[in-house]
């Protein structure tokens, strides 16, 4: 691959990591940055039943929120790595080279169209 591509391309991963841990804190604390763990975290608003019931609800979505946020961090924390080893866009399956417009449309793709 290019090199100019392949910049291109950690930038947008770089941006996408960015968003996404900025939208993490949010609902969670970090637990390890750099293997981007997060953990939920549960607000608590107040003590009356209602309160209460509002503080699982919100917790029980922010949960899948967060664990959708988190695996999509992962994925882009992997391509970030695989580019500083230098095998970055090969198919995780077959091995072979993920097409250049696949990875532009999605950075952290891990395997390629016949694969997935
Ligand atoms: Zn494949």
């Amino acid at each position: 691959m290019e090199t100019k591509k392949l910049e291109e391309l950690k930038k947008s991963l770089q941006e996408e990591k960015k968003d996404l841990e900025e939208n993490l804190k949010k609902i969670a604390k970090p637990i390890n940055i750099q293997e981007g763990d997060y953990e939920t975290s549960f607000e608590d608003i107040g003590t009356d039943k209602n309160d209460s019931a509002t503080e699982v609800d919100q917790y029980t979505q922010n949960l899948s929120v967060e664990s959708s946020l988190e695996k999509k961090l992962q994925n882009v924390l992997d391509a970030l790595e695989k580019i500083e080893k230098g095998n970055y866009g090969k198919c995780e399956k077959c091995g072979k080279d993920i097409p250049l417009e696949r990875l532009v449309a999605n950075p952290s793709a891990r395997i390629c169209m016949d694969c997935s």
